[in-house]
């Protein structure tokens, strides 16, 4: 199997080609076309697996080459630094498409925290966040998302430990119920279970 099987529009082809890719790690084998097909999906995969392009390239080829510049999609992480990482990748996958993506989390400065603000307010498709960060964006009315499509949660598992879970459930509070979320986690508790039972519609699960 190839990037080619996917038949991934052009600008996004010409991104994953730039970064390297060469041939789809089986996550990204597994969770591409089930993404594509308007699905939701629970998948139990490690960092270092390819997991981050397995829900990235789905999104980007569905936002495709005319995006509204609205956020389309939320990413939640647990940490700053993944979301840096994602960010990223969206960058590097994105090179060729005008899709624009930010990452905003907590730990800085209120310098930070304004130049988050114009950041989130000016265009752009993709966010990527920390879920304590976005709550004050949303409960301070500074962020608006009723034009979601796709949420995705990576480390899910890592999310929980780190007591995020009731910021997830009042971050879902403000998400339109018609959207396509995906679940990323690296181990399977009841918990992680429990939380896929009421924010997933039906979902596909992956292990691999
Ligand atoms: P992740 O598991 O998402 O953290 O990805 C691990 C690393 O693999 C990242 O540095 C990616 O840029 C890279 N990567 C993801 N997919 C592929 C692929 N199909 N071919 C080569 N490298 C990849």
């Amino acid at each position: 199997m190839t990037f080619n099987d996917f038949n991934f529009n052009e600008q996004l082809a010409e991104g994953l080609l730039s970064m390297g890719y060469k041939t789809p790690t089986a996550i990204q084998q597994m969770a591409i076309p089930v993404v594509m097909e308007g699905k939701d999906v629970i998948a139990c995969a490690q960092t270092g697996t390819g997991k981050t392009a397995s829900y990235l390239l789905p999104v980007l080829n569905l936002i495709g080459q005319n995006p509204k510049h609205q956020i389309s999609t939320l990413i939640l992480a647990p940490t700053r630094e993944l979301a840096q990482q994602i960010d990223q990748q969206v960058e590097g996958l994105a090179y060729f498409t005008e899709i624009s993506s930010i990452a905003i989390f907590g730990g800085g400065d209120g310098m930070a925290y304004e130049s988050q603000k114009r950041g989130i307010t000016n265009k752009v498709d993709i966010l990527i966040a920390t879920p304590g960060r976005l709550i004050s964006f949303l409960t301070s009315g500074s962020l608006k998302l009723s034009h979601l499509e796709y949420l995705i949660l990576d480390e899910a598992d890592r999310m929980l430990d780190m007591g995020f879970q009731e910021d997830i459930m009042r971050i879902i509070s403000y998400l339109p119920a018609k959207r396509q979320t995906l679940m990323f986690s690296a181990t399977m508790p009841g918990r992680i279970r429990t939380l896929a039972k009421s924010i997933l519609n039906e979902p596909e699960q992956i292990n691999i």
